[in-house]
C-alpha cells in the first residue's frame, strides 16, 4: 500500500511566509497525481514535504499507514526525480543508477539485475557506460528516472522533470512517463506548472493557487466542471472566455443576458440558478472557444487575430471591449478587422458567482 495522505498540512517558512494553508489531500495507491498551479502556488513545497526535504509546520502526513512527519527522507520509501536531473558527472550511467543501491549495501548481483531491468524499461542499455555529459537532455532525464526506478520505491515524486527538454521531446517524454506509470504500477506524484502535462498524464489533478487546493478531480471532470473561475481559466488553451451576464426569467424559461443577447439555459442549469436565487443577478458566464457557433443573431465581435492550426482555427476577437476567442472550422475563412457573430452552446456554458467566483452549477 502506498497511498499518501495529507491532513491539514501547513507550511510556514522560517521568515514567516505561509506557503501552504491547511491542505487535505488523499493520493490513492498507484495513481498518477499531478500537482499543478502557477509559479509560487506551493506545489514544490508540498512535494518536498512529502519527500521529507522540507519540515512540516502543522498537520499530519502519512505514506501507507505510517505517519511520516518525523521520518527521515531515506526511510520514507520514496524516490524523487528533479528538474535538473542531479546526476553525478564523474560517474557512468550505470554507476549513477547503482549508486543509491551500493550505499544501501545491496549485493553486486542484485544491483546488476535492478540496473539492467531499469535500463531495459527505459531503453537506455546502450548508454550504460557513458558519462552524463555524453548524453542528450532526454537521455539524462531517463537516467534520472532509472536511478529512481532501481530503488523500487513505493512512491515516485517528480518535480518538473521535463522542463529542461525541448518542446518535441517533452511531448514524447509525456507519453513515456504515462507508460512508465502503467508498467511500474506505483504511485506517482508529479509537480508541474504546465496544464497540458497535467491534463495528459494525471489520473487525477490537484490544482493549487496561493497555498490552497482549488480542485482535485480527474482531468475531464476538471475541464468540464471547473470548481471556480481560477480553475476554469487555468485549464484549457486558449483560455475559457468570461463575460458578464444577467440571469433573467421569461415565460418560465431562464436566460443569460450577454451583450443584450439572450442565451437560454438548459433545464438543469435553470433549475439550479432558480433554486439558488440567482434570477435578476449578475454572474460571470464562461464559455470555451470550441463551444462557439457562428450565428448571425449572436454576439458581434471584431476579428483581431486568426490562428490557423490546420485542423482548426482560433479567432481572437474583441466584443464590446472584451477579448474573446472562438474556434471555427478551418474551411471558413475570416480576416482581420472583419465582424463575425457567434453564440455559445448553452449546455456547455459555465456560471460563476461574481463574488465567491465559485461555479454556481457544480
Ligand atoms: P514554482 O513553479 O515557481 O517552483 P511553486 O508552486 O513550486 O512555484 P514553491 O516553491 O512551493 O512554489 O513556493 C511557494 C511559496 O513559498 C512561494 O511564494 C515562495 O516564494 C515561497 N518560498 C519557497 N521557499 C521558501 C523559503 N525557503 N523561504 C521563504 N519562502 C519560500
Amino acid at each position: 500500500m502506498a497511498n499518501v495522505k495529507l491532513e491539514k498540512i501547513n507550511k510556514v517558512y522560517p521568515n514567516g511566509f505561509k506557503a501552504i494553508e491547511s491542505i487535505d489531500l488523499d493520493i490513492v495507491d498507484k495513481e498518477f497525481m499531478v500537482l499543478v498551479g502557477p509559479s509560487g502556488c506551493g506545489k514544490t513545497t508540498t512535494l518536498r514535504m512529502i519527500a521529507g526535504l522540507e519540515e512540516i509546520t502543522g498537520g499530519k502526513m502519512f505514506i501507507g499507514d505510517v505517519q511520516v512527519n518525523d521520518v527521515a527522507p531515506k526511510d520514507r520509501d520514496i524516490a524523487m526525480v528533479f528538474q535538473n536531473y542531479a546526476l553525478y558527472p564523474h560517474m557512468t550511467v550505470y554507476d549513477n543508477m547503482a549508486f543509491g543501491l551500493k550505499l544501501r549495501k545491496f549485493s553486486k548481483k542484485e544491483i546488476d539485475e535492478r540496473v539492467t531491468h531499469a535500463a531495459d524499461i527505459l531503453g537506455i542499455e546502450p548508454l550504460l557506460s557513458r558519462k552524463p555529459k555524453q548524453l542528450s537532455g532526454g537521455q539524462r532525464q531517463r537516467v534520472a528516472l532509472g536511478r529512481a526506478i532501481v530503488r523500487n520505491p513505493k512512491v515516485f515524486l517528480m518535480d518538473e522533470p521535463l522542463s529542461n527538454l525541448d518542446a518535441k521531446l517533452r511531448v514524447e517524454m509525456r507519453a513515456e512517463l504515462s507508460k512508465l506509470h502503467h508498467d511500474l504500477d506505483t504511485t506517482f506524484v508529479y509537480v508541474t506548472h504546465d496544464q497540458t502535462e497535467a491534463m495528459t498524464m494525471g489520473t487525477r489533478i490537484c490544482i493549487m493557487y496561493d497555498g490552497y487546493i482549488q480542485q482535485v478531480d480527474d482531468p475531464q471532470t476538471i475541464y468540464d466542471s471547473p470548481a471556480n473561475k481560477f480553475v476554469a481559466e487555468f485549464i484549457g488553451s486558449p483560455q475559457m472566455n468570461l463575460m458578464d451576464a444577467l440571469l433573467v426569467e421569461e415565460n418560465g424559461k431562464v436566460y443569460a443576458k450577454v451583450y443584450d443577447r439572450l442565451l437560454e439555459l438548459n433545464e438543469d442549469k435553470a433549475k439550479i440558478v432558480k433554486e439558488k436565487g440567482y434570477i435578476g443577478k449578475e454572474v460571470l458566464l464562461g464559455a470555451r472557444p470550441e463551444h462557439a457557433i457562428l450565428d448571425p443573431d449572436g454576439i458581434k465581435a471584431k476579428v483581431e487575430v486568426t490562428e490557423l492550426l490546420g485542423s482548426e482555427t482560433y479567432v481572437y476577437t474583441k466584443a464590446e471591449g472584451r477579448s474573446m476567442v472562438v474556434r471555427i472550422d478551418p474551411d471558413i475563412k475570416v480576416s482581420v478587422d472583419e465582424e463575425i457573430s457567434f453564440k455559445f452552446r448553452s449546455e456547455k456554458v459555465h456560471l460563476f458567482d461574481k463574488e465567491t467566483e465559485l461555479n454556481i452549477c457544480k
